[in-house]
């Protein structure tokens, strides 16, 4: 029984992992029917702590007293936010946000602080050439909808907000509910970075196709896809060198042209903090959906440990001191061990500590704040299933409990991941 709800709850997370690597087509294309289409988002990994607060994010919050002031490179986190089409009065989707909705995100980003920066800031910022505050938001919007010229642009210039068009080549036409390249060069000319969001917005479906007439048959849909839309947003609009992968579908055979492009930066749909160590072909972004504003509240939550940063203050994100002591009891993934990127479970075995009031137990991880771990009585056992691959190159896990007696304990261990390490598809954990 224990072995079969092990591999359901296995199958379940791949399934997760699946879709995040996978997307599927959300909604039709108002221009073709045919495979032109935006799809949709992943869901992020985990509900982080502050979530448990249902507070609204419009709320009041206290204006900073003053401009934020720079801090070190390392200091600083961006969230990236991802929005699509917007609308005043339609039925709010993942991909459709109420116009109104969008004007308080953007009120809230004034009122807590929270600098806009621009594609260039963000570019110096991460080659080294110029320092931003702690807590930043880069506001990008993917496809190129009528509506972000009609809804979103005129909030985005009243706030004074530079921001990001990741725009599809195929889709900029004016038609149905496309932008026409004059309202793109007007936003140009007002705050926009424009980038590229391919040729095509081609379905995974397309790529795998593609993949499986060999390699010389993927370079080329590569370079038509990822190198022609440079070139033609290029000449268009003058240097692009950003680009963000539709649907978040990202592979090996992409990234390894990526340089031959152009692109010193290119997005996913993976949320966390940006911090300036991060892969720059791979940046972490916060897709805001119009139909659940927790999204939007985590992205802009620069209160938690997040993505980069670590719970403790270890030398690098994820690590511990070097003298922190081994946990009092056998765990998994092992101290310093290095683990592939993933990892089904992390597991502390408490069974050998005397006196731990068991209902007391907690785990943290790096990067996903307390998680949901089961606690299981009759072994002793405290385990998270991970619900997602790790991006990040080290963990820490920090498990806290009461003894019997009332007392605090607290037990911390730090793992690494090597993201080349090969994907287990079968459980492999002894
Ligand atoms: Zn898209």
């Amino acid at each position: 029984m224990k072995a079969l709800l092990r591999v359901l709850v296995l199958t379940l997370c791949a399934a997760v992992c699946a879709q995040e690597f996978d997307p599927q087509p959300m909604n039709l294309d108002p221009l073709t029917l045919d495979a032109v289409v935006p799809v949709a988002e992943p869901e992020p990994p985990m509900p982080l702590e502050s979530d448990a607060e249902e507070e609204d994010y419009a709320e009041e919050v206290e204006p900073e007293a003053q401009e934020a002031l720079d801090v070190p490179r390392d200091q600083t986190r961006v969230a990236v936010l991802g929005y699509h089409n917007f609308s005043k009065t339609a039925k709010v989707t993942q991909m459709l946000m109420r116009t109104g909705e969008f004007r308080e995100q953007m009120e809230y980003l004034r009122r807590a602080g929270i600098t806009v920066i621009s594609m260039q800031e963000f570019l110096e910022w991460r080659l080294g050439t110029r320092t931003l505050p702690a807590r930043c938001a880069l506001i990008t919007l993917d496809d190129g909808w009528k509506s972000v010229y009609t809804d979103a642009y005129p909030i985005l210039k009243e706030y004074g907000y530079p921001f990001t068009l990741f725009l599809y080549t195929k889709y900029l036409t004016g038609l149905g509910d496309s932008l026409k390249p004059e309202q793109v060069k007007e936003m140009q000319a007002n705050g926009a970075t424009i980038g590229s969001h391919s040729v095509s917005h081609l379905y995974p479906s397309s790529w795998k196709k593609t993949e499986k007439q060999g390699p010389e048959a993927y370079a080329a849909l590569v370079d038509a896809e990822l190198g022609e839309s440079q070139k033609k947003l290029s000449e268009m609009f003058g240097p692009v060198n950003t680009y963000c992968y539709p649907g978040g579908y990202v592979t090996p055979g992409m990234l390894e042209r990526m340089p031959g492009y152009g692109y010193v930066a290119a997005f996913t749909v993976l949320p966390g903090k940006v911090t300036v160590t991060e892969d720059p072909l791979q940046i972490h972004r916060y897709m805001i959906f119009g139909n659940d504003s927790s999204i939007f509240r985590r992205a802009v939550d620069f209160r938690v440990a997040q993505l980069g940063t670590g719970v403790t203050t270890g030398a690098s994100p994820g690590t511990l001191p070097a003298d922190t002591p081994a946990p009092p009891f056998a765990v998994y993934p092992k101290p310093q061990e290095t683990v592939a990127p993933d990892l089904p479970e992390i597991t502390a075995y408490l069974s050998g500590v005397a006196g731990v009031d068991i209902s007391t137990v907690q785990m943290k991880v790096s990067g996903f704040g307390r998680v949901p771990a089961k606690v299981d009585e009759a072994t002793r056992t405290v385990q998270w299933v991970l619900p997602c691959r790790i991006y990040m190159p080290n963990l820490s896990v920090h498990v806290t409990w009461k003894s019997t007696d009332g007392k605090g304990h607290k037990a911390e261990w730090s793992f690494s991941v090597d993201p080349n390490a090969p994907i287990q598809t079968e459980n492999t954990i002894p």
